[in-house]
């Protein structure tokens, strides 16, 4: 697919300057000089659709965990570090319930102007730079702070390497970030494509069948083995679309495409709730909001994406 890469987090060419990562001394350059991006329980500080750098002592950064090295954008060293040690003031904790957390936390040292927001709601306003940093930052962080402990022999791990990894003082084992590989697909049948609906969605709301790629298994073979999980559908020929980090927390998503061997629907009511095939026409009005029952997943997810490009017949 020619456009795989304008997709929301796609990727904006960011040098990550690697090998700053085993140079203590440019690091602490970086760390001196730098620009870091405060991110709060997940959020990233943002003002209007702009990211918020922060510069070395800032007093929000007061609150830090050791930074992580981003990289090297057009003369600057990006960091970011985490900062879900500040409590906001009362009333005005994140909503944690549900989808989507619409609250914005105000530091009292910040203008009014900036403020740690969801990701989602400002994603496909920002420059594909400012993605790709605000996707890396995310993942590495929340990959930190779920990743404290060895796992091979339980001591307390150190970050090293800029946060590109971590090694645990006891045994030696080294640690390296993980992504999660996901599969998405559209599956496709004639002029028709298969939708399902995971239960506690927005009403209406349909998208492409997905599920994570399991260990031992081809991407080619979790794409074959979710459909006829999920929607009880058998696939023939399979292909690789795009691909698409997708920070929420730390998935790689992989969209690919199949061609379904038949349209008869047997769904896993444990995986999905609903499952149905949309004609190319019924999917031009719900794009257009003007379709009775389906809505289409939001703009900035790959399914979103995919989907469009889809229905402008751009997948080539
Ligand atoms: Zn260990």
């Amino acid at each position: 697919m020619l456009i795989a890469e304008t997709v929301t987090f796609g990727g904006a060419g960011l040098d990550r300057h690697a090998h700053f990562r085993k140079d203590p001394a440019a690091l602490d350059n970086a760390l001196r000089d730098g620009a870091v991006l405060a991110i709060w329980r997940g959020k990233p500080l943002v003002a209007g659709d702009r990211l918020v750098w922060l510069e070395a002592g800032h007093p929000v950064l007061a609150f830090a965990g050791e930074p992580v090295f981003l990289g090297h954008d057009d003369g600057t060293q990006r960091l970011a570090a985490d900062i879900s040690a500040w409590a906001p003031e009362a009333g005005a904790e994140a909503v944690e319930a549900g989808f989507f957390d619409p609250s914005v936390q105000r530091h009292p040292a910040l203008a009014e102007s900036a403020g740690f927001v969801e990701l989602r709601s400002v994603m496909t306003h920002l420059s594909a730079r400012e993605a790709e940093l605000v996707a890396t930052a995310k993942a590495l962080l929340h990959w930190h702070h779920s990743h404290g402990f060895c796992a091979r022999c339980g001591s307390r791990s150190d970050m090293v390497q800029g946060g590109w990894m971590r090694t645990c003082p006891a045994c030696a084992a080294q640690h390296f970030p993980r992504t999660d590989p996901v599969v998405i697909m559209l599956v496709t049948h004639g002029n028709s494509v298969l939708l399902g609906r995971s239960p506690g969605w927005p009403e209406g709301m349909f998208s492409l069948l997905a599920g994570f790629v399991e260990p031992g298994e081809t991407i080619e073979a979790a794409v074959r083995r979710e459909v006829l999980e999920e929607a009880g559908v058998l696939c023939g020929p399979v292909g690789y679309l795009a691909s698409q980090p997708w920070p929420f927390p730390a998935s790689l998503m992989i969209g690919m495409r199949a061609e379904a061997l038949g349209t008869d629907l047997c769904i896993d009511p444990e995986e999905i709730e609903a499952a149905r095939w949309v004609t190319r026409e019924d999917m031009v009005a719900a794009f257009a909001g003007q379709h009775p029952e389906i809505k289409p997943s939001r703009p900035g997810a790959i399914a979103h994406f995919i989907l469009r490009n889809w229905l402008a017949d751009r997948l080539d």
